[in-house]
């Protein structure tokens, strides 16, 4: 008999890359969503995709079930060996109250966390985020896994809280005298997430790919990324979820340091001008930026990065998980192309 593993939050982007990859290794997968109405839609999209084909009817349960309140996690998690965590609030405009970002973030994955005691659950692999890692800290190296951001610090914004308090409280439980089954807990954390999305759904982080492609912006801002494909980032999550020497262990998940995001408008400018997409080439002058953010409250937090690049080093993923990234052309163009045809992007 197949192994259940519970994806949460399965009308993400990561998330149903996650669940395609499982079913794919032969797993049998339970995922959550908000409302099951979204159940038969996310059924729809997987099997699509699936190289592998056959019924779904048996191999993918949906229950519903919400990051802020109990109902529901039990029944999601009952019967499953291990847990990918992904699920976590992403809003395109900052939230006026940050608690509406950190407080589901945090309090659902304890919920998911106590969840997966009670059921027996081997280990949880929780999608983090380099959010975690960079910022509110003096940029004077390259992070690495080591490093925290302090979420003391005024310029951080209430995402990178959200995600830190909530990894941080995760390490916390599986460390104290709650975890009485000695659960293992895995982090992943993914810089930029690019590559092909399934359905007209995409994450925030293909907001930029979208804006670019539609021409919504006058230029590029000099802000850096360390990018990462999705289907790398969900391969990175199955891997991490049975490597024995994984257990305990956080792991940037990019493909390489960061680079400038002009460098992904390049991309697409190579391979889209000669079909009429106009990608803005222009490096924004960060006077420009800050102009704009006095209107534009959800530019406050850009503001800083302008020019300001975070560096990372991404060995560890490489060396220890054994993850082949795909480079930034190939995530580019995956996610440009696919936007186009899910009609996120306007066909020229
Ligand atoms: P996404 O497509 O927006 O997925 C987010 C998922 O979280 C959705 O399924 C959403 O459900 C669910 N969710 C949000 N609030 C919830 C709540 N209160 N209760 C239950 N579910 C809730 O974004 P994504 O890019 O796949 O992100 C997935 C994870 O990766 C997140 O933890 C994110 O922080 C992390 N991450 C993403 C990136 C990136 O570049 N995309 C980078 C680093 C880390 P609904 O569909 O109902 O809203």
């Amino acid at each position: 008999m197949s192994d259940t593993v519970l994806v949460t939050g399965g009308t993400g982007f990561i998330a149903q890359h996650c669940i395609l990859q499982l079913l794919e290794a032969g797993y049998d997968v339970r995922t959550t969503a908000r409302s099951t109405s979204r159940g038969d839609e996310l059924a729809g999209v997987i099997s699509s995709h699936l190289a592998t084909g056959g019924s779904l009817d048996v191999r993918l349960r949906v229950v519903a079930a919400d990051l802020t309140i109990d109902d529901g996690w039990d029944e999601a998690v009952a019967g499953c060996t291990y847990v990918l965590h992904v699920a976590s609030p992403l809003f395109l405009k900052t939230p006026k109250d940050e608690n509406e970002m950190i407080v589901p973030a945090r309090e659902g994955t304890l919920r998911v966390l106590r969840a997966s005691v009670r059921a027996g659950v081997k280990r949880v692999v929780m999608t983090s985020s380099v959010a975690a890692v960079a910022y509110g800290t003096p940029r004077d190296h390259p992070y690495t896994e080591l490093d925290w951001t302090n979420v003391e610090s005024g310029d951080v914004d209430p995402y990178a809280k959200s995600k830190t308090v909530a990894e941080k409280a995760a390490w916390d439980f599986v460390l104290s005298a709650q975890n009485t089954s000695k659960m293992e807990l895995v982090t992943i954390l993914p810089g930029l997430v690019l590559g092909p999305v399934l359905s007209d759904h995409f994450s925030s982080s293909g907001e930029a790919i979208k804006r670019m492609m539609n021409h919504e912006i006058p230029g590029m801002p000099d802000v850096w990324f360390p990018p990462i494909d999705v289907r790398d980032v969900a391969w990175s999550h199955v891997k991490a979820m049975t490597l024995p020497a994984a257990a305990g262990q956080r792991y940037i998940c990019a493909a390489s340091d960061s680079v400038p995001l002009l460098d992904a408008a390049k991309i697409l400018h190579q391979r889209y001008a000669s079909e009429g997409y106009k990608i803005p080439m222009r490096r924004l002058p960060k006077f420009a930026v800050r102009l704009v953010a006095v209107f534009d409250r959800d530019l406050k937090f850009v503001v800083p990065e302008v020019g300001n690049p975070a560096h990372f080093n991404v060995a560890k993923i490489k060396t220890e998980l054994g993850l082949e990234p795909r480079d930034l052309t190939e995530m580019t163009l995956a996610m440009a192309e696919t936007m186009i045809q899910y009609g996120i992007v306007k066909k020229r």
